[in-house]
């Protein structure tokens, strides 16, 4: 299946770029995973990169790609793997209601 086109506004490309900037700050684990995510690797560029990911993958829901709230830390290399799926083991104070309220 093809994946929607992203947009990329500049609204989005400044609140992504601030929450890079806190994740950082904070040492933030990947969401998926759990493990530390390697801050200082150029995005995207190897398996333990930080990657923004979405709560709500963006296939799914694009009207809430923007949406800071839903944005999560994660690595390239889980991102990847996650694709549009759900995450297969949730962290922290995820419930079962998200998923189905889409
Ligand atoms: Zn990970």
């Amino acid at each position: 299946m093809a994946r929607r086109v992203r947009t990329h506004t500049r609204h989005f490309e400044a609140e992504r770029k601030a929450f890079f900037a806190q994740c950082r700050t904070r040492h933030d684990v990947c969401w998926l995973c759990g493990m530390p995510i390697d801050y200082e690797a150029p995005q995207n560029t190897t398996d333990d990169s930080y990657n923004l990911d979405h709560l709500y993958p963006v296939s799914k829901r694009p009207d809430l790609q923007e949406d800071p709230a839903g944005f999560r830390p994660s690595h390239t290399s889980c991102n990847n793997l996650r694709g549009n799926r759900d995450p297969a083991k949730p962290l922290g104070t995820l419930s079962r209601q998200w998923i189905q309220a889409a």
